[in-house]
This record gives structure tokens, sequence and C-alpha cells, in this order.
């Protein structure tokens, strides 16, 4: 079955038929007898005990991204956020490190960086080839962390290689896949061990909820790592079995049976709205180029990209929907952005409508300009995520813009 169709026909089972799936809005779940409960709270039988833990609505989502990803199993949760604190706290402890790649999603970055506050470390590296992650591997590294297009640095990783480096030192790789989607890269199949996904971005599509989700590729050897000594008998789905028992029940950042619902029906369309934007993004970011009042434009479709080779390599059907532009100060990029009339400002992607943002004053406010830089977040830089309309009235509405 190809992808696309894949997407439309990932099917629930449902006693009267339902093809969406029903949502499940209790809190907790009865059993007829007391030895029932103690089974299934004693991991000895399968059910549903309480929706901070699991619920059957979350698990229709949940089952079908680690379907679509090539994944065994997955854990929703309220937000991406609360996807990357949940897998990462599950294989940290006060005393070790973890390596970052330093293009990230600011919440990301500042969520590593606040772990200094509990004792971890975070090595950031400096660039994103595999030498880059090497120098920074310690026998204290718990995992490594990456983006498969850096959010907003746009810069690709040398994925395969760093998946390589983590094998050949039992390190477990985490992949943020959220700017790309399983559309364009499925980063299990290139050895990553668990993908992270903001759900409310493009999965959901049309900004009506957050959510996050941790896909459990059940391709690491649990067995070598500390602190896992209770979930052995879980084999390969032993990180799933310890992040839900522990930091996801712990924690409690279990998403409403409603979001669910609302993030899994983005998931049919998925495919075709990641080809509208990718055909879009390519458009107007080749439009841009040309425009003489445009500095620099950042879209690894474009021929001249620095990562136009990898992407092509790395990822199918497109180039994503996020490109970034700087146009020469901070004022004219407030300026441009106050001009167009159809993209929206605001601090998200993803959507179907065109969004725009400076990200220097507005999800970056909070880091040093040193930090910005590092993160490729300039004072002129605007980011695009571009939409599923017309790409003529994008490239018009600029054009006005920018005059
Ligand atoms: C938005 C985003 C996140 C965080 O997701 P939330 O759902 O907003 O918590 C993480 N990673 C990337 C790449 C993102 O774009």
């Amino acid at each position: 079955m190809d992808f696309e169709t894949e997407l439309v026909n990932l099917k629930i089972k449902d006693q009267y038929g339902a093809t969406n799936t029903p949502v499940y809005l209790n809190n907790s779940f009865a059993y007829d007898n007391a030895e029932d409960l103690e089974k299934v709270f004693n991991n000895r039988a399968m059910g549903y005990i309480y929706s901070r833990i699991s619920n059957p609505s979350t698990k229709s989502i949940e089952d079908k991204l680690a379907s679509l990803e090539g994944g065994k199993q997955a854990i929703l949760s309220a937000s991406g956020m609360a996807a990357i604190s949940t897998a990462t706290l599950t294989l940290l402890e006060a005393g070790d490190e973890f390596i970052s790649t330093s293009s990230l999603f600011g919440g990301t970055y500042n969520l590593f960086k606040n772990y200094q506050k509990y004792g971890i470390t975070p090595r950031f590296s400096q660039g994103i080839e595999v030498e880059d992650i090497a120098e920074l591997v310690t026998n204290k590294t718990k995992f490594v962390f990456l983006e498969t297009l850096g959010n907003p640095k746009m810069d690709i990783p040398d994925i395969k290689g760093i998946a390589k480096l983590c094998q050949e030192n039992q390190i477990p790789l985490i992949v943020d896949s959220t700017v790309t989607s399983p559309v364009l890269i499925k980063p299990i199949e290139l050895g990553a061990n668990l993908v992270i996904h903001s759900t409310s971005k493009y999965i959901n599509g049309t900004s009506n909820s957050i959510g996050g989700v941790i896909i459990d590729g059940a391709n690491f050897d649990w067995t070598t790592f500390d602190n896992f000594a209770e979930y052995k008998r879980f084999g390969k789905l032993a990180f799933t079995a310890k992040a839900r028992g522990e930091v996801f029940k712990d924690f409690g950042p279990c998403s409403s049976p409603l979001s669910s619902l609302l993030n899994e029906l983005g998931i049919p369309t998925l495919a075709l709205r990641m080809k509208k934007h990718c055909q879009n993004a390519l458009e107007l970011a080749e439009f841009l180029t040309e425009h003489p009042k445009v500095k620099e434009v950042n879209y690894p479709g474009l021929a001249d990209n620095k990562y136009n080779k990898r992407a092509k390599e790395l990822f199918s059907d497109g180039f994503g929907g996020m490109l970034t532009l700087r146009v020469g100060s901070k004022e004219k990029a407030f300026e441009i952005i106050n001009n167009l009339e159809y993209f929206y400002n605001l601090a998200n992607i993803g959507d179907v409508k065109s969004l725009v943002i400076h990200p220097a004053s507005t999800i970056y406010a909070g880091n040093t300009i040193k930090e910005r830089e590092a993160l490729g977040v300039y004072n002129d830089l605007i980011r695009v995520s571009v939409g599923i309309e017309n790409v003529e009235d994008l490239k018009a509405d600029f054009a006005q813009a920018l005059k």
C-alpha cells in the first residue's frame, strides 16, 4: 500500500462501525471485580485504568502515528514540549550528559539549557556533521538529539552518519521530525530510535489543538542502558514501558481525548497538504531569491542552497513548507510583516494558512544575541510557514509588502 493510501486507510476498530475514533471523555475505567483491576494495574492484563496513563481515543492516534513512522509504539502527549521532556527525562538522571545540535526550536533549546538546574549537562554541538557530534561523546552521554530540518535555522544534519555514530557508541538517537512530517522523511528507517513530533503543526494542520508524540522504533538494545533493569522484560519495548510507567505517569502531560481526536483528524490529508506546502514554499522561495530587497533566502529546495544535495538524498516529495528570509534590518522585517495581507503574524508553523513571524523579538526574545546567532536567529530574519493558498496570491502579497 502506498503511503498516501495508508494515511487515508488506517482503520479503527469500533463496535458500531464508526470510521472516525469515538472520543472517550472518561477519566477512569471500571472493572467488574477487584482481581481484574489488580491484573491491569500490574501489567498482567491489557486494559485502561485512568486517562492520565492511557485512553482508548488517544491510543487510536498513537497506533496510527507509530505505524506511519515505521515504529512499534507511541505516546501522545499534551504538547510537543511534553513529548520532548518525557522522552529525554526517561533517559536522564542528575550527573548525565546529552548531546544536541544547536539548530533547535526555541522551546527545546530553553528546556535543554534549563536541565543544568537539575544537574544534567547539555552539550550543544557547533555543527551538524558527524565530527561535530563525535567530539562531544563521553561515557556519560545518554542520547543524541537533532531536528531533521532546523527550525528556524533551516539546516539539515547528516542524519544517516549521526545514526551510525550513535549505533557504534550504543547511544540512542532522538529525532524531532515536526518540520518534515513522515511524508518527507521516516527517521526510524535511517537509524533513529525515537521520533518526536509536535502534532500541533503539520499533523494537525489547522491549528485547532496542541499535541506531541514520541514514537518508539523498538530498535535499541535497552538492556545495556543504565536504569532500565526493571524494564528488561519488555525487551525492545522497554523505552515506552519506562516512559509511560514513570515520567509520563508522574508528571502527567497526557493529551485530552478530544485533542487526540482533533490531531488525528489531520492524518488523512497530511500528504496532500504537505505536497502543496512544499510546492508553494519552493515557488515562493524562488520568487523571493530574485527580489532585490531580499538579502538572503534559506530554503533547502533552492538549487544553490547549502543543504540541497542532502535534502534530495534524505527527503522525498519536497523540501518542507518553511523558509526564512533576511531583509537587512529589524525595522524592515517589521514593516514587511505589517504590510503582508494574507500571512498571519503568529507563533506557529504547519497550518494550511500562511504564517510569518520575526523570531528574534518573539520566540527567541529571552535568549542572548550570541545564543540567537548560534540558533540562526538574526535580527533581520523573517520565518515563513507557507500555506496551501494559491501561490500567485502569496507572491503578489510579498511583492506589495516589499514594495
Ligand atoms: C513547535 C515545535 C515544538 C514544540 O511543540 P509544541 O506542540 O508547541 O509544544 C518542538 N519542535 C519543533 C521543531 C517545533 O516546531
